[in-house]
């Protein structure tokens, strides 16, 4: 049975408000709420799904089409289901309750990223429907905790269900949406992301009473170290890709701009300080923990090397957590395809490969050697910059653009499996 063109958009829809009106905040998650949800939707298409919990009410859906056993490398349509914390009073609309206005419908999730469950869950529901046989597995993962490091979530499946998930292909968040530079319009197509070194570095000195000021305090110490760190960018980077990508974008590599500066070396962010117990004690040990990005190329040795020749040798090092950067070949069958689509949907507009300065899971996907892509293509209005939606206060996402990423999305799936659009959709 073929799907209309416009059932399959009305059920995307109503799927990513159900799932925005579905509190997974993380923490805690509780993504259990959300899997099943897809769980049911898609048994209502005699699609099976697998659920398989990392922790109570942490729960990671899994669905599969099976292919005609051509030998193609499967293909995993990735998204999570968890989002990010709200604070209601910085929100002019409330966060779970997928209202629509000024042609949006806004809530925590409609952005990053319950937009792709419900378009993975559409596309997924109608291949079964129509009773398609892709040349290659078609696989769904709808996955917890990637908000908060991936334990309960895709790593969870990489280390103890890969055959669940291993791939050839992923398709996955943070890309497909627009960026206006002057008067040009683009698509950015995340092929790498930066990777992180959280470092806890600590300072000590001896403790003293609170009346008896001293210049060598760990405070003092920890205060004047900050302000070194801040004031010292880590050194330029730019690997072969970004300088091929700038240079299309006509960014100048010497005056890239606060968008571009983060993704042209690794970084380094003082996110929590603790120091002190009691208002008269001058404390013996202050501690920070630094949020550190690597560019693909570096590791964790190199980052602590830099850090280290900035704030020299007294400060104590700790790592607290790794994970590299990752970066995929915009050369491959998939990518071109993905261009080709792009362009073709919105004419005169340029599908770019693009880098994030955060971390997705594709990082976990690629150690089962996927080839990773962040496309969720979405068409933003100027005045909708992705920056400001993704993660902040009043997340929201254009209907229109919404429609617009699904047919985008849809083309470029079927096409990759050997499946004609219009063999599903009517
Ligand atoms: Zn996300």
């Amino acid at each position: 049975m073929r799907i209309p063109w416009q059932t399959a958009k009305d059920e995307a829809f109503k799927a990513l408000r159900d799932l925005i009106r579905l509190d997974t905040t993380n923490p805690p998650g509780n993504e259990r709420i959300a899997a099943d949800y897809l769980a049911e939707a898609m048994g209502r298409h005699g699609l099976d799904s697998t659920i398989k919990e990392s922790a109570p009410t942490r729960a990671n859906l899994v669905s599969r089409i099976k292919g005609n056993n051509t030998g193609n490398a499967p293909i995993l349509l990735s998204s999570h289901t968890d989002v990010v914390p709200v604070e209601p009073a910085g929100w002019s609309r409330p966060a779970f309750a997928a209202e629509i206005a000024d042609g949006c419908v806004w809530g925590r999730g409609a952005l990053d990223m319950k937009s792709k469950c419900a378009m993975d869950l559409v596309v997924m529901t109608a291949i079964a429907r129509a009773g398609a046989v892709p040349n290659r597995d078609v696989i769904m993962a709808a996955v917890a905790d990637e908000e908060a490091g991936s334990d309960h979530g895709a790593r969870f499946l990489v280390e103890r269900h890969p055959e669940l998930i291993r791939a050839g292909w992923v398709l996955n968040e943070v890309g497909g949406f627009t960026i206006y530079m002057g008067d040009r319009r683009y698509y950015t197509i995340q092929i790498a992301e930066k990777g992180f070194v959280t470092v806890k570095m600590t300072v000590n000195a001896p403790p003293g009473h609170g009346s008896m000021p001293r210049r060598d305090t760990a405070i003092g110490k920890m205060a004047a170290l900050l302000t070194k760190i801040t004031n010292t960018p880590m050194s330029m980077r730019v690997t072969p890709f970004m300088k091929k990508m700038l240079t299309e974008l006509g960014v100048p590599l010497d005056n890239p701009g606060p968008l571009f500066r983060p993704m042209m070396g690794n970084t380094v962010t003082p996110t929590i300080l603790r120091a002190g117990y009691k208002d008269n004690v001058i404390p013996g040990e202050a501690s920070v923990i630094l949020d550190g990005r690597t560019v693909p190329g570096e590791d964790p040795e190199s980052f602590v090397a830099e850090l280290r020749s900035i704030v020299g040798p007294e400060p104590k090092f700790e790592l607290v957590k790794t994970a590299p950067p990752a970066e995929t070949s915009p050369e491959t069958e998939l990518f071109k395809l993905i261009r080709e689509r792009v362009e073709a949907n919105d004419p005169g507009a340029h599908a770019i490969p693009w880098m994030i300065p955060g971390a997705t899971d594709n990082k976990f996907y690629g150690k089962l050697g996927a080839q990773c892509y962040g496309f969720v293509p979405v068409k933003l209005e100027p005045h909708l910059p992705f920056g400001s939606l993704f993660h902040g206060n009043d997340e929201r996402l254009p209907i229109e653009g919404f429609y617009w990423g699904l047919r985008v999305y849809a083309e470029v799936v079927l096409k990759f499996v050997g499946v004609k659009f219009d063999e599903v959709f009517a």
